[in-house]
């Protein structure tokens, strides 16, 4: 008897089940056809993941979350909002590692692309022409939703790598190609959205299409930088070149912000072609006093006299740069390192370096990640600002902001980054909007929040920064800006506005893609 009722029981879910998820799923502003209603979650969990970010500031809920099991999956959704009186809004989800909720839809439909590396893993990620060494066609397939740590490690059993990485590498390259993707390595190869051959690409009207600079041209540079606007990056083509086994990782650091930053725009000056010899990565740090100082990265018997050099100055400022190297060329990196450092001009003997692995410096965020999470304080707000500051500026904002701003307020949790770039790696047909200057720096304030009392501190501070470079006409231009107005959007891309917005008009008509950068709602 027993038996029986438990087999009526499991009947009874079994058919339960199917009325569920067989039936048209209907609220008051979205109806989905059968197909497609089963791989639409509704879970609550799923829905709470979807109405958050890295930063924790901003929530929206979604009507539902899909989960595609193909590339199709995404394209009968785009047509099927395009068909209704009144379409929904859908917004790709990389690793929603944005801060300001830019992945986000208010009761529309979420894009769980992670969904896509579900179905067959590996499979989206393809190397081809490489052959132990790149050549110059050699490259990788990469599905959008492919985290690019996925990408090195995979490229790497190839002897091969991308040439231009972020700091963290746990983002979508779908993620960074709608943003640009920048680092140390920006100067020498470019930003990540100058590093694509080729796209597909889900337009807002539900068409896949291949792009690239000679096919399609217009949609290719639309989408790159384009904040999701325009279509949903299903596959990218990633140049590779050969990738090195070691580096050699320095942090110089210097009392004066002059000398620092002569220092790191003669090192991003050289010619990439003609100069093996260059640096193949330039960042840099603030170390700011009275705030709590990060000094793992140096020998613990040398952090009282890096405390102290702080103290004396309020704030220094630590240039941080990258030779690669084979293990073959061992001897010879210490010379090219030394050739690399012997003119610069940073506080003597403040010279600090480390002999690590390729694959250990580009997860060095991670790194940080693991030791954060246990104690709490990675999944915290995120309140960060992050700007593009031209060359002829740049000591103005030293003086105004550094100084003035962050360091007389200490309010600064988190890290604060300040490194130049060269405009002529930059195609300027892409949708990113930089200075209009061939040098510009990026300056990002990432700031951690332990509550929101602190989230409003740092908003202030924020706001209180943008408001000085606006009165001393510094023409800055935000990256990763996001809760602005229309007005300020326009503002925000000037020249390239028109543009912008011809092309949103051409792609994505009905104004159904990434709704969260609330640049058209
Ligand atoms: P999401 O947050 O999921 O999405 C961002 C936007 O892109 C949304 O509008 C979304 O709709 C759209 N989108 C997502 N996937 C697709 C797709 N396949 N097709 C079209 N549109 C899509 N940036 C740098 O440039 N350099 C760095 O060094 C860097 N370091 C970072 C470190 C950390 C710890 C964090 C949290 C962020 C960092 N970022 C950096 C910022 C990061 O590049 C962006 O926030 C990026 O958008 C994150 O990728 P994601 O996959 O999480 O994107």
């Amino acid at each position: 008897a027993m038996i029986s009722t438990l087999m009526s029981l499991l009947w009874l879910s079994i058919i339960v089940f199917i009325i569920v998820h067989a039936k048209p799923i209907k609220s008051q502003e979205i109806t989905i056809p059968r197909k497609l209603a089963s791989k639409i979650s509704r879970n609550a969990q799923v829905l709470s993941q979807a109405s958050t970010d890295y930063g924790h500031i901003i929530h929206q809920k979604p009507f539902g979350v899909l989960e595609p099991t193909s590339v199709s999956d995404i394209a009968n959704l785009i047509k099927h909002s395009n068909s209704l009186p009144q379409p929904f809004t859908i917004s790709a989800r990389g690793q929603g590692h944005s801060v300001l909720g830019q992945a986000m839809t208010d009761n529309g439909i979420v894009v769980n692309m992670t969904q896509l590396n579900g179905v067959k893993k590996g499979s989206r990620i393809v190397v081809s022409n490489c052959d132990g060494k790149s050549t110059l066609d050699c490259y990788v397939d990469v599905g959008g939703e492919q985290m690019w740590i996925d990408v090195l490690n995979e490229t790497l059993k190839h002897g091969v790598t991308p040439l231009s990485l972020t700091d963290y590498l746990y983002l979508s390259v779908g993620g960074t190609l709608s943003n640009a993707g920048i680092s140390g390595q920006t100067f020498r190869f470019g930003p990540q959205v100058s590093n694509v051959l080729e796209l597909d690409v889900i337009t807002g009207l539900g068409e896949v299409v291949t792009c690239s600079s000679s096919k399609n041209s217009k949609l290719f540079y639309a989408v790159l930088g384009g904040l999701g606007q325009f279509g949903v990056i299903t596959r990218a083509r990633i140049p590779l070149g050969s990738a090195p086994r070691r580096v050699k990782w320095l942090r110089l650091i210097y009392n004066d912000f002059s000398a620092f930053s002569k220092d790191q725009e003669h090192l991003i000056s050289f010619n990439k072609k003609d100069d093996i010899n260059g640096a193949n990565y330039v960042e840099g740090l603030l170390l700011l006093n009275k705030q709590h100082l990060d000094l793992s990265f140096y020998p613990p018997s040398d952090h009282p006299r890096i405390t102290s050099l702080v103290a004396q100055n309020g704030i220094t400022y630590v240039l941080e740069l990258v030779k690669y190297y084979d293990t073959n060329s061992q001897q010879l990196i210490e010379e090219v390192v030394d050739d690399l450092i012997g003119e610069l001009k940073f506080v003597p003997t403040f010279m600090f370096q480390k002999d690590v692995t390729y694959e250990e410096f580009l997860d060095r965020v991670h790194t940080d990640e693991l030791f954060l999470r246990p104690k709490g304080l990675w999944d915290i707000p995120h309140p960060w600002l992050n700007m593009f500051i031209p060359k002829s500026r740049i000591s103005d904002f030293n003086e105004g902001v550094f100084k003035n701003i962050i360091l007389k307020q200490s309010i600064s949790a988190g890290v604060s980054i300040v490194y130049p770039m060269n405009r002529n790696t930059w195609e300027d047909r892409m949708s990113t909007v930089i200075p209009d200057e061939d040098v510009f720096y990026l300056v990002a304030f990432l700031h951690a929040a332990k509550g929101l009392e602190e989230v409003k501190k740092f908003q202030a501070q924020n706001h209180e920064i943008l408001k000085f470079c606006n009165d001393a006409g510094i023409k800055i231009k935000e990256y990763l800006a996001g809760n602005k107005t229309h007005q300020e959007w326009i503002q925000h891309f000037g020249s390239k506005w028109k543009l912008f917005e011809d092309k949103k008009t051409k792609f994505d008509p009905k104004r159904i893609l990434s709704p969260g950068q609330g640049i058209f709602q």
